[in-house]
């Protein structure tokens, strides 16, 4: 049973999930042929997954087999579990127990290990995988945050190969993420127009930072990037989170992210990243989602984090975005 529990020095909290520790290892698979034929998450090896949660198929078949396009699954090594009583102790130590989802997206039915192997086709589908599941979850109003992320490669923390992404929902809003949707609402209430939207038309003008824009969507390195090469895929739009955005924003957005890794791909190779989704505000007291911006992080594990880094969570980053852009633009030879 995994726990939540409240760190009082920190002011944050931390998930208990001693589970994970039998997970396996993908980096000990030795060779391809054999990854490929031990790989849960190929299609024909559904049997070997727990049963589908939601799956993007052909209409023809039959769920749990054959013929699909994205399968969600219950991760068999969760952090947290839906089935799980709700339960809130207080005194001096306060924990939750594990309540909450924890779900892998399977994004590809054959066995590619990055995103830069996808088709266009194969990244729409994988988001309107995701705005279906965030829309069901949230009709649970005892989970207030979810965590939408991709690990891609071992150094992002990732333990199978087989592209795939994972989504945590919780019963409480973890502090980096709560002081942020301050943050955002205060900017707003204040001004009159999303912080997002602020910071964009300020890349705009600055024109260094900027790497390329797409219909509504924009993409930049953010002027105080925590990872080298970090690009923010955001909108100065109101067009809905990931739960409510249209097809046609799906595709806007997909063509711009396509390009971005098509272009990180380029300088960097197969580097391992990690990509995080925004989602909305939840639960029965949560604001409304104007003041924020659907919003994609890509952010490269180029280094690994220091002492430093761990210890003040103050992140030290030896590439500029400035130069980090150009790079992206092709306006320099990496
Ligand atoms: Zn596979």
């Amino acid at each position: 049973m995994s726990e939540i529990r409240y760190n009082q020095l920190h002011d944050t909290y931390v998930i208990m999930a001693p589970q994970r520790l039998r997970r396996p290892d993908f980096a000990t698979i030795k060779t391809q042929a054999e990854n490929d034929r031990l790989c849960p998450f190929c299609e024909g090896n559904e049997a070997f997954t727990p049963k589908e949660i939601f799956a993007m198929r052909n209409p023809e078949s039959m769920a749990n087999h054959r013929d699909w396009y994205t399968r969600v699954i219950p991760n068999l090594y969760k952090a947290v579990e839906i089935e799980a009583p709700y339960q809130k102790y207080d005194g001096n130590f306060v924990h939750w127990d594990g309540f909450g989802a924890h779900e892998i997206i399977i994004d590809t039915p054959s066995h590619k290990i990055s995103m830069s192997e996808w088709s266009l086709w194969e990244m729409v589908v994988w988001l309107k995988t995701l705005r279906s599941r965030v829309e069901d979850l949230r009709r649970d109003h005892r989970l207030v945050f979810i965590s939408l992320f991709k690990n891609e490669g071992a150094n992002a923390g990732s333990t199978m190969s087989h592209s795939h992404t994972q989504l945590i929902a919780l019963p409480i809003i973890p502090k980096i993420q709560h002081e942020m949707n301050v943050r955002c609402c205060e900017y707003f209430e204040k001004n009159s127009q999303t912080l997002m939207e602020s910071i964009i038309l300020n890349e705009e003008e600055a024109k260094v930072r900027m790497v390329e824009s797409y219909g509504e969507f924009s993409a930049f390195c953010p002027y105080a990037s925590s990872y080298p090469f970090e690009v923010i895929i955001s909108s100065k739009k109101n067009i809905g989170q990931i739960d409510t955005i249209n097809d046609v924003h799906i595709n806007e957005l997909v063509t711009l992210l396509f390009s971005i890794i098509q272009k990180m791909k380029n300088i960097h190779g197969d580097v391992p990243f990690n990509l995080w989704i925004s989602t909305p505000p939840l639960g029965v007291d949560a604001p409304s989602s104007e003041p924020y911006r659907l919003m994609i992080r890509i952010m490269p594990r180029i280094y690994r984090l220091g002492g430093f880094e761990v210890g003040t969570q103050m992140m030290i980053n030896p590439v500029e975005p400035e130069f980090a852009a150009k790079l992206l633009r092709g306006e320099e030879d990496v």
